[in-house]
Parts: C-alpha cells; sequence; structure tokens
C-alpha cells in the first residue's frame, strides 16, 4: 500500500490506496494556533469523483459479504479506537479544542458505536409471514442501497463519522466520506485503522474511501453525483436544505441533521442543584458546540432568581483554558470565525434589550487561542435574536415565565425540535412534557446534551429530514426494503 503520510503532510484514502491532495491545508489548534497538528490534503472534485468511482466497483463484492466479515472489521475497529482511546482523544482535543475528558469521552463513544454496527451486521434479519394468498410466502428483506456519502460537521470530529460510517459498512453499503476542513485528522486516523483491516482484501478495496476537501468542491460532488445513491448530512441548517433539495431534485436517499435551538424548562419545583448542573453541562460545555446544547433556558418565577444566581456563581467558578491543560473545563471556541459570530450575538441579545447577567466577552490565555467566557444572558423575550437562531457557542439565554403551561409554549415556540429538557420533581409535568415537547429527544431531569449510542437520534420540524441516525434506527435510511413472494404451490 502507499503511505499514508509524507512526514507531517497526510493524504487521502482512494481505492485502497493513500493519494496525496491537490493540495493541503494547515490544521491549526485553536487552544494554541502556533501548533500546527499537520497539512492535510485538500482533494478536488476529480478526486471525488475518482473515491466514487471506486466505492462503485467495491459494492458488488462488499455487498456479497457475510455478516460476520462485516463483524470482524467493525469490532476491530471498535476495539483499536478504544485501545488508543487517550491518544485519539488527544489528537481530538487537538485539533477541535473540547477537553482532553470531553475528547476521550467522544472517542469511547466512537469505539462504542462501532461495536454496537459490528453486532447489528448479524442481527440485519427480515421478516417472514404467510401471504393472505394460500400456497403463497411472502418475505420481507432489507437490502443495502450502494454508494453512500457522508458528510461530517466539525464539532464531533470522531462520534459522527463513526456513527455514519459504522452503520453504512454493517449494512453492506460502500462509503465516500467528506469530513468538515475544520478537523481532518480524527477522521484520517479513522481512515487509517479501517485501512489495516481485512478492507485492504483486493476485492474490498474501494468499500471505504475518505476524500478530505471543501464542501464546495468534494461535498459538492457527493451531492451530485448519480454513482452515490445516498447521502447523509449533518452540518448547518442552511448547508442541509440545500443538499436536502440537491439530493431530491435527482431522487437520491437524504438525511440531514442540522442545527437547534435547544430549550431547557426549569420549574419552580426543580431541584435547584439538578437543574443549574443541566443548565451548565448543556449550554456551556463543549464549549456550548453541540447541537443538542441549550440554549434557551425557561424559568418559572418562583426559582429564576435563585436560579440565575447559582448559575452565574458556576459559571464564575470554571476555567476557560488550553484544551489539554489540566483541570480546563471549558475550552477555545473552534476557530476565529465562530468567535466572532458568538460575540456578535451576545451584542445583538443586548441591543434587543437583554442583560448580560455574566461572561460573553473574548478573554487572553497563556497561549494563543480562541477563548471566550460563557454568557447568561437575562431578560429575554421569544422575539430576540437570541431566542430564534442558532449560536452555536458557549452562549445561552433565559426567558422568565409564569407556569408550565406558558414554559411548554415558548419551549416550542421554535422552527428546530432537537433536544428538549425539563427539570422538575412533579410527575405529572414531567410525563406531560415528554408527551408534548416537539423534539426528536426528551431529557428529564437531565441536561438535554448527552447521549446513548445504541438508541434513535435525531430531531423535528428544522432540526432534521429523513430517518434516524443511530441504534437499530439506522438501518431505516441505510437499506431499502424488498418484498419477496414465493408461490410453494
Ligand atoms: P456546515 O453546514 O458549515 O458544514 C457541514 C459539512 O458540510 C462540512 O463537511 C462542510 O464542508 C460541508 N459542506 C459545506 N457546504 C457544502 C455544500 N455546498 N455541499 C456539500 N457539502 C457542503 O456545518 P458546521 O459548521 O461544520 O457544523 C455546525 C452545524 O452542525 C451546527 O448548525 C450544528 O447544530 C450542526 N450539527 C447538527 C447535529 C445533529 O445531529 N443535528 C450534530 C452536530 C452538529
Amino acid at each position: 500500500m502507499t503511505p499514508s503520510h509524507t512526514g507531517d503532510t497526510f493524504h487521502n484514502f482512494i481505492g485502497g490506496d493513500w493519494v496525496p491532495g491537490a493540495s493541503t491545508l494547515p490544521n491549526i489548534n485553536p487552544s494554541d494556533t502556533r501548533d500546527v497538528i499537520g497539512h492535510y490534503a485538500q482533494a478536488d472534485a476529480a478526486q471525488a469523483e475518482a473515491a466514487i468511482a471506486a466505492a462503485r466497483a467495491a459494492f458488488p463484492a462488499w455487498r456479497q459479504s457475510t455478516p460476520q466479515q462485516r463483524f470482524d472489521i467493525l469490532d476491530a475497529v471498535g476495539n483499536e479506537i478504544l485501545a488508543r482511546k487517550d491518544e485519539l482523544g488527544r489528537l481530538l482535543s487537538r485539533e477541535e479544542g473540547k477537553t482532553l475528558p470531553e475528547g476521550i469521552g467522544e472517542t469511547v463513544r466512537a469505539g462504542m458505536i462501532f461495536k454496537f454496527f459490528a453486532g447489528e451486521a448479524l442481527r440485519l434479519g427480515g421478516e417472514a409471514l404467510p401471504s393472505v394468498r394460500p400456497g403463497v410466502g411472502v418475505e420481507v428483506l432489507r437490502q443495502p442501497l450502494g454508494v453512500v456519502g457522508l458528510i461530517t460537521p466539525w464539532n464531533f470530529p470522531i462520534a459522527i463519522p463513526a456513527w455514519k460510517i459504522a452503520p453504512a459498512l454493517a449494512c453492506g453499503n460502500c462509503v465516500v466520506h467528506k469530513p468538515a476542513e475544520l478537523v481532518p485528522a480524527s477522521s484520517w486516523a479513522l481512515a487509517e485503522i479501517l485501512s489495516r483491516t481485512a478492507l485492504q482484501d483486493k476485492a474490498f478495496r474501494g468499500v471505504f474511501n475518505l476524500v478530505i476537501g471543501p464542501g464546495s468542491k468534494v461535498g459538492h460532488a457527493l451531492v451530485h453525483s448519480p454513482q452515490v445513491d445516498a447521502l447523509s448530512f449533518t452540518g448547518s441548517v442552511p448547508t442541509g436544505r440545500r443538499i436536502i433539495a440537491d439530493c431530491a431534485a435527482r431522487g437520491a436517499k437524504v438525511q440531514a441533521e442540522m442545527g437547534g435551538k435547544n430549550p431547557l424548562v426549569v420549574l419552580d419545583d426543580a431541584d435547584l442543584a439538578v437543574a443549574v448542573n443541566a443548565a451548565v453541562q448543556s449550554g456551556y460545555f463543549s464549549t456550548g458546540q453541540r447541537c443538542t446544547a441549550s440554549s434557551r433556558i425557561i424559568v418559572t418565577e418562583g426559582i429564576h432568581d435563585r436560579f440565575v444566581a447559582a448559575v452565574v456563581d458556576k459559571l464564575r467558578s470554571l476555567t476557560i483554558d488550553h484544551a489539554l491543560k489540566p483541570g480546563t473545563d471549558i475550552g477555545p471556541v473552534v476557530d476565529e470565525r465562530q468567535l466572532a459570530q458568538n460575540l456578535k450575538y451576545v451584542a445583538l441579545a443586548q441591543r434587543e434589550g437583554g442583560t448580560l447577567a455574566w461572561g460573553g466577552e473574548a478573554v487572553q490565555r497563556e497561549t494563543p487561542g480562541f477563548y471566550q467566557l460563557p454568557a447568561l444572558i437575562t431578560g429575554t423575550d421569544a422575539s430576540m435574536t437570541i431566542n430564534r437562531e442558532e449560536v452555536f457557542g458557549p452562549v445561552a439565554s433565559v426567558l422568565r415565565v409564569k407556569d408550565y403551561e406558558a414554559a411548554l409554549a415558548a419551549a416550542n415556540d421554535t422552527e428546530f425540535g432537537l433536544s428538549a429538557g425539563i427539570c422538575t420533581t412533579s410527575l405529572k409535568h414531567a410525563t406531560h412534557f415528554k408527551l408534548h415537547a416537539q423534539a426528536g429527544m426528551v431529557m428529564v431531569n437531565l441536561p438535554t446534551a448527552g447521549v446513548d449510542y445504541h438508541v434513535p437520534f435525531g430531531g423535528r420540524k428544522g432540526s432534521s429530514y429523513g430517518p434516524r441516525e443511530q441504534g437499530s434506527h439506522a438501518r431505516e435510511f441505510y437499506t431499502t426494503v424488498k418484498t419477496a413472494y414465493t408461490f410453494a404451490g
């Protein structure tokens, strides 16, 4: 096999070979912009097309692979990720900026996802039913789609690639993966692990391909190629909407997980410590850069002032610093552009009438990076931009409401619907909220972010399009159903 990298220049993986990019881009550590993690390939459209052609050519062999072969490959990848969790977690934190424990945690999750889908390869059965006609049997079979394009964002550099690649392969599809420009190292490391499994066998070369490069070229090629049967995307709403429309126009199956404006309701009867932990955890950890982050905290009148004071106290105590430094609670924002966007939203929230109760400003640390104090904005109402648009940073706003009914109405007053949480000791309100929150995931007395790897993940309304990801539900996207009838006499 060709070398996977030349010095600190890392290549694409196309058709079972490591191929230098048309150009390269430096991968910069947001905790210390002097630290260049490596120079990563930038594929052009021709390399994207070559990867798609390699995946297409490998499909006849891969679709015939046995569940045992798929299990062995996915399980081996999961085991290696888990064995190297500290090293891979460190790489992830270095390129994305989440803290080392968060980076290691995400890496473990990616390993477990591969192991879960190794098992799923064995469980991909269909159904056999008697027909309504005499002597006829009916089978409902699940079959692979063909070539799937996987486009991922920067905020979960290994978990999101894992939760797309593993089910795609488990279901018998060939893959072309395009990671986000800001975080190529984790995807490259994952591809390098995959390249040393049985996928290097001659018949399976091309089953998995990594093409690092810009959305406008590589992503565009995956979305528009008639050789790509299905596309799974995670990222922002504007990009997702365009991809959904473009795929629909050529009749390709598409799944998109997009933004959030997730509400966390705190009722008067909530356990204050539980509520503060839920708000701070899901509002600010991982630098607030989670699609499931709580960005709208909806608080009833009786607890409002105590809750805000306790959140501010907690925020004051947090250490914002280099992601790899022991003791850091929150790492830097991912890049300069995102930091500028966060600051713009904090300023706008104040101009529109909100009060900055704590933080919000950019700060300097020992190393040059994109550091920002977590922002809590109080006195906001539903019409303000801060409560309507996703910021995607450590910024949360508080809406003060009269009672549970007003809280539920405020929670649902959004075009998004990914995750929603409630902190209460009332069984009645918790149960009602679970049934009536317009979100794909509902949390009771837990942060809105932080989910299991073996159950469905996804949202409603503007947050998601197409079948759910993860768990057994992932097969809804990565397979097509065939109904077979047999006359047995
Ligand atoms: P983004 O939309 O800018 O980019 C996502 C991916 O799409 C990247 O790989 C990018 O290169 C690619 N892309 C960009 N333009 C393209 C085009 N024209 N054609 C094809 N591909 C293109 O999003 P981002 O800034 O990387 O990620 C942040 C967003 O992701 C936030 O909105 C966040 O809420 C969302 N997100 C959602 C989930 C979820 O599961 N709902 C999970 C994580 C992140």
